[in-house]
């Protein structure tokens, strides 16, 4: 199995990667951001529960999101393996994928695939996908800035983690799309060998 974590601050472009990423190697992409949002236009009591720290920019807390991934890796599914995208997003959720990958699936993270962009070009991306994304949280600069903060404040060591593991790659993520992918490409084919 190639089970990849797109890692990266929002905006930077993990969605999109993501989507390049499973049609290329065959995976199943895990959004632990979509599956919230699923869960809000639905109106569900997660969905309830996620709304009111999403729409402030700030992280569900950690046994929330957690026990939505294990829900959702329960499902039984054909596939290479995994793209985890936008998760995990603290320490506490790095230890607890690397438990439940071992326990459901019986393998490991094989790369942490981190896409790198500055903060001022984020805001400005994430502003304009506001325009037409109906996201609550693109909507307003203060949010965009606190969902950074969060990124730097509790996100950001997770990378660490898999710098630890040897699993850490940093790709640019500012250029052509299709560049950016190839260059994502490289690197899970690399390990492959
Ligand atoms: N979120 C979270 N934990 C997750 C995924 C999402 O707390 O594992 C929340 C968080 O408030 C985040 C929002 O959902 O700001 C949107 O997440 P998503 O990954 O979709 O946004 P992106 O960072 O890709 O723009
Ligand atoms: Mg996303």
């Amino acid at each position: 199995m190639i089970n990849i974590v797109l890692f990266g601050p929002p905006g930077s472009g993990k969605g999109t990667q993501a989507q390049h990423l499973i049609e290329k190697f065959n995976l199943k992409q895990i959004s632990t951001g979509d599956l919230f949002r699923y869960n809000m236009k639905n109106d569900t009591e997660l969905g309830k529960l996620a709304k009111s720290y999403i729409d402030k920019g700030e992280l569900v807390p950690d046994q929330v999101t957690i026990d939505m991934l294990i829900d959702e890796l329960k499902k039984p599914t054909e596939t290479n393996g995994f793209i985890f995208d936008g998760f995990p997003r603290t320490a506490t959720q790095t230890d607890a994928l690397e438990n439940i990958v071992k326990e459901e699936l019986n393998t490991d993270i094989s790369i942490c695939l981190s896409l790198v962009v500055e903060d001022e070009v984020l805001v400005q991306r994430l502003l304009k996908r506001g325009e037409t994304s109906g996201r609550t949280d693109d909507s307003n600069e203060e949010i965009i800035r606190n969902r950074i903060k969060e990124y730097y404040t509790k996100t950001a060591e997770v990378a660490e983690l898999y710098k630890q593991q040897g699993k850490y790659v940093e790709v640019n993520g500012i250029g052509e799309i299709s560049e950016i992918s190839n260059k994502l490409f490289a690197e899970v084919e690399k390990i492959q060998k």
